[in-house]
C-alpha cells in the first residue's frame, strides 16, 4: 500500500490518493522563527511547490507570506498531516505547527 501524493491546480491543493485534501488558502501558525522573526508567524500560503512524506508525516514545500511583517519566502517542510493506517489525517492549520528542521539534529 502506498500513498499517492501530489499537488494539483498549479499548487492550490495537495492531493492524497486522488482526493483534494489540503487547500493552499489557509493561514498556518509557525513557531520556530525560521521563516521570519515573528514567533509565532502567521503565514498565508500562496502555493504548494511539492509534497513528500517523512516517515508518517506529510510535509509540503510551499511558498507563503507572513501576515504581520510581510516576509515572503519558501517553506521547506511544512507538516500538513500524517498517514495513519493508509489514511490521511490533516493537521488543523489553526494549531501551531513546528517546522521540521532541515538538519534536525539537536546536541
Ligand atoms: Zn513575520
Amino acid at each position: 500500500m502506498s500513498i499517492a501524493l501530489r499537488t494539483l491546480d498549479d499548487g492550490a491543493w495537495i492531493s492524497v490518493n486522488d482526493s483534494r485534501q489540503v487547500s493552499v488558502s489557509d493561514v498556518w501558525t509557525l513557531t520556530t522563527g525560521t521563516f521570519c522573526d515573528c514567533t509565532p508567524a502567521y503565514v498565508l500560503l500562496e502555493a504548494f511547490v511539492d509534497v513528500d512524506v517523512d516517515g508518517s508525516t506529510v510535509v509540503a514545500h510551499a511558498v507563503g507570506q507572513c501576515l504581520e511583517c510581510g516576509t515572503r519566502d519558501s517553506i521547506e517542510a511544512l507538516p500538513v498531516g500524517r498517514i495513519v493506517n493508509d489514511d490521511f489525517r490533516p493537521y488543523d492549520p489553526e494549531g501551531v505547527q513546528w517546522l521540521v528542521e532541515p538538519d534536525g539534529e539537536r546536541t
